[in-house]
């Protein structure tokens, strides 16, 4: 057995499957996952001592590269002055001003521990400020694990909800309507027919859960005119895509704004933070100032708002983000030649800091039916080829790659070398 396997079997006598979150236990990609020792900058180290290149970042939050002195500083100055208090500290006051000074139509905004309960949250108050039960969302997107959102398309566009998961009460799912990303007309249609019942839309701005998709110019554009035109809320999920498109998400990027917010990752710079907020009349429903209820004991985490804090101040010196927009722009540019050398079919998309690579014959990939026709094999044996040479990609073919301000040049390069060695291996 090689020491990961041994890791591994272990971690299986009491965790399930030997994993906290079942993508990490490589059954996408088949073989063993690697057990990570530290990390440092854009580096990750096994127990063993090897380096790998990291476009995963605890997926998402760790946009500074990991153990960054600044946040690391924060949370050990913060921790000796006690854990949780369960009431308010100044620390929560600080992040939520940060927080909507910064993004856009966001008046009010509340801290939770996770993606899963921001989106879970925001979903309930449009329920409860709507007074309406059906909430519509994309195939290919993720928003967490809650019963409301582990549904998928039925049948035909407008048929109801399926659960996706065993556990999700099929008269649940029947709320939600699951329609088909980047397309508007399909959009359109739907709310003609049922668009006085929709509470919410809720999307992700750019898909990053079924690897790397942009919206197709319009697409956001008709979701804001159909919520007004309809009275339902817009939820931006930028759980994945805050502050990873400049300061104001995807939002500022593509000139977009959302009732309602939600935010997990980058703010809380590598500790268990989500947040949902936004516009002042709809956030004014939540408890106490209004009926929706929604709580959580360790909210606000004094540990967790120090390293949000500390992470914000980071990102927000002038021209953070350029030089992240043009490495992942020239790591993409890079595989794809490196691809082509090699004569293998791959095209890559990108935006902002994520990215995305598909071995496919297709110019663009832009929905989930295209991502699912693309070649898994080739990505799986191009996975493992690049692991082996000490680079870490998501262990699964629809996950989205993400960059830090810590990947030099000279790592893209190394990356672009492995990828070349790796296509020619295919
Ligand atoms: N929304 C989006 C867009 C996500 O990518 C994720 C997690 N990858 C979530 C929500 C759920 O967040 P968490 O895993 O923190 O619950």
């Amino acid at each position: 057995m090689t020491a990961f396997e041994t890791l591994f079997e272990k971690a299986k006598a009491h965790i399930p499957g030997g994993v906290n979150s079942p993508v990490r236990a490589f059954k996408a990609v088949g073989g063993t996952p690697i057990f990570i020792d530290h990390a440092q900058g854009p580096y990750l180290f096994d127990p063993q001592g090897k380096r790998y290149i990291d476009y995963v970042l605890s997926w998402g939050p760790m946009i500074m590269g990991h153990n960054h002195p600044h946040v690391r500083e924060a949370v050990v100055e913060q921790s000796a002055k006690g854990l949780s208090f369960g009431a308010p500290t100044e620390l929560e006051t600080a992040l939520a001003d940060r927080v909507c000074d910064i993004m856009p139509g966001m008046d009010l905004v509340r801290m939770v521990n996770s993606g899963t309960e921001a989106t879970m949250s925001a979903i309930r108050l449009a329920r409860g400020a709507t007074g309406r039960d059906k909430i519509v969302k994309f195939e290919g997107c993720y928003h967490g694990h809650s019963d409301s959102l582990l549904v998928k398309a039925g049948s035909g566009a407008l048929t109801f909800g399926v659960p996706s998961s065993p556990g999700v009460p099929a008269s649940l799912a029947d709320h939600t309507v699951t329609l088909t990303y980047n397309d508007s007309d399909g959009v359109r249609a739907a709310f003609e027919e049922i668009g006085n019942d929709v509470a919410c839309i809720i999307v992700e701005p750019v898909a990053g859960n079924m690897n790397c998709i942009p919206p197709l110019p319009g697409f956001l554009e008709t979701l804001r005119a159909v919520s007004d035109e309809y009275g339902a809320i817009l939820i931006l999920d930028e759980v994945m895509t805050g502050f990873r498109f400049g300061l104001q998400g995807a939002q500022g990027y593509y000139g977009i704004e959302a009732d309602l917010t939600c935010l997990g990752k980058v703010i809380g710079g590598g500790m268990p933070v989500g947040a949902f907020g936004g516009k002042r009349d709809i956030m004014e429903q939540i408890a106490p100032l209004g009926p929706v209820y929604q709580a959580g004991t360790l909210s606000g985490n004094p540990i967790a708002m120090a390293a949000g804090l500390a992470t914000m101040e980071v990102i927000s010196a002038p021209g953070f983000y350029e030089p992240l927009f043009e490495r992942t722009r020239a790591l993409c540019a890079g595989m794809e030649s490196a691809a082509e050398r090699a004569g293998v079919p791959f095209t890559t998309n990108h935006a902002g800091t994520m990215f995305g690579g598909f071995f496919t014959d297709a110019e663009s990939v832009s929905n989930y039916t295209q991502v699912m026709n693309c070649d898994t094999d080739a990505f799986n044996r191009f996975f493992h080829a690049m692991l082996e040479a000490g680079v870490y990609l998501a262990p699964a073919s629809y996950e989205a790659g993400f960059m830090s301000a810590a990947h030099s040049d000279e790592d893209i390069a190394m990356t672009v070398d492995a990828a070349a060695q790796a296509f020619a291996a295919l």
